[in-house]
């Protein structure tokens, strides 16, 4: 049944934010010397919200399973999976991947599947972090 908009916004304000809060409490003039101070320990940064029940967060690959049958790449509508000819497996670009779980769905093999992580920034869109082979 549909709440009336009273009781949708008091219930709203009293659930825990579904996003991540600002990494720092507040802008810091220079982000990069911000991290500085975090890794030195005289700053803290704001802890990321627990996984929701039921996301899917990031995709996994296990390359020792799959047969490279290509179906995961037919079936992602980001482009996100790359053929490697010589190795007869995939490689998937997670900065690509918008996490629709399609190939997961797809694959025979059940090589594929969506890891539970969802933190993922990085600033090297190659990163071994960023590219599941
Ligand atoms: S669908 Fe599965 S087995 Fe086929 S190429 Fe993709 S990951 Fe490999
Ligand atoms: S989860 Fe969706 S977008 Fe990501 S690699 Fe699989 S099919 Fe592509």
């Amino acid at each position: 049944m549909k709440l009336p908009f009273f009781a949708q916004l008091f219930k709203s304000l009293a659930r825990p934010p579904a996003t991540n809060p600002f990494p720092a409490p507040h802008l810091p003039p220079s982000v990069t010397e911000y991290l500085d101070d975090v890794r030195a320990g005289q700053a803290k940064l704001n802890p990321p919200v627990p996984f929701p029940p039921g996301g899917r967060g990031r995709i996994a690959y296990d390359p020792a399973a799959c047969i490279g049958c290509k179906l995961c790449i037919k079936v992602c509508p980001a482009h996100a999976i790359d053929f490697i000819p010589e190795a007869k497996k995939i490689r998937i670009f997670r900065a690509q991947c918008i996490a629709c779980g399609q190939c997961t769905e797809v694959c025979a093999k059940k090589c594929l599947s969506m890891d539970g992580e969802f933190l993922q920034a990085d600033t090297d869109r190659n990163s071994p972090a960023l590219v599941a082979e």
